[in-house]
């Protein structure tokens, strides 16, 4: 284990290959489904780690796979909600988005037995043009949210948000937003928590960064993919800026993953933040 008194938040955002790279939900039925063979490998990674996670589980990949969900929660993570469609939220109607997530929601209910309290939004999508969804979070039960990314890039971000998990509170409920983790140097807000930041910069670039965040006092939240794990998965024609980071360095991750675990301790997301 590492010499980080913090536990840090191991987050899996539970999708297909082809869920996680812009491709419209009513093409999906085209392309050739790897999620059993990856959901399997990542399983034996963290039990292999001793590590539990939350699995924000897509809800057209749970309503495809109702059986990799309860295997998931048999095996001790935490099940929440990544939507349903993977669509951007500052691109959908609100009634849409809610509609979409109460599916969601519900199925994964109805499957385990148990609350869903946690929610990421597909693509870190909760900018300021979408802060509508905060909302339908809180009025549908999410009792914390991982969705909002303090930086500014071409998808995602609020720049001027906190880094930190804080309280949103309206009248009718509260939750907690555990914001995409961040390292703040000299004029610069460095991503640093997951996902292709974690194949791009070299693994002590990513080790070195968490323990700052966690010198700070603060937890980390780390988030990944099955299909990162998974370095033949097809290549297909899309933008170049979204093939870019999206192949970048499939083959590293599974090395780098098995030594994160090692690194620091790590937990479901509820459990780090106190929320079961
Ligand atoms: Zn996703």
């Amino acid at each position: 284990m590492g010499n980080s008194p913090i536990t840090n938040a191991l987050t899996i955002d539970f999708e297909d290959w082809y869920q996680g790279i812009e491709i419209p939900y009513s093409d999906w039925d085209k392309y050739e489904d790897r999620i059993e063979m990856v959901g399997d490998k990542l399983l034996k990674i963290l039990d292999d780690g001793g590590a539990k996670a939350t699995f924000f589980m897509l809800g057209y990949v749970a309503e495809k796979h109702p059986e990799i969900v309860k295997r998931i929660e048999a095996e001790g993570h935490e099940i929440g909600t990544h939507g349903f469609s993977h669509t951007l939220i500052y691109k959908q109607e609100p009634s849409l988005f809610q509609e979409e997530l109460t599916r969601a929601i519900g199925f994964l209910e109805d499957l385990t037995g148990k609350k869903v309290l946690g929610h990421r939004a597909p693509f870190f999508s909760i900018t300021k043009d979408s802060l509508w969804a905060l909302d339908i979070l809180g009025e549908l039960g999410i009792k914390y949210d991982s969705s909002i990314f303090p930086v500014l890039n071409y998808r995602y971000g609020i720049a001027d948000a906190p880094r930190f998990p804080y309280t949103i509170k309206r009248e009718k409920f509260e939750f907690v937003e555990f914001p995409i983790s961040t390292l703040k140097l000299p004029g610069f807000t460095m991503p640093i928590s997951g996902g292709a930041y974690f194949r791009i910069y070299p693994y002590q670039v990513t080790k070195q960064a968490i323990k700052a965040v966690n010198r700070e006092g603060q937890p980390v939240t780390f988030y990944l993919h099955p299909w990162e794990l998974d370095p033949d998965h097809p290549r297909i024609d899309v933008p170049r800026r979204i093939a870019l980071t999206h192949y970048f360095n499939l083959g590293a991750t599974e090395r780098r993953l098995k030594k994160l675990l090692k690194d620091f301790k790590m937990a479901p997301m509820g459990e780090v933040l106190g929320i079961s």
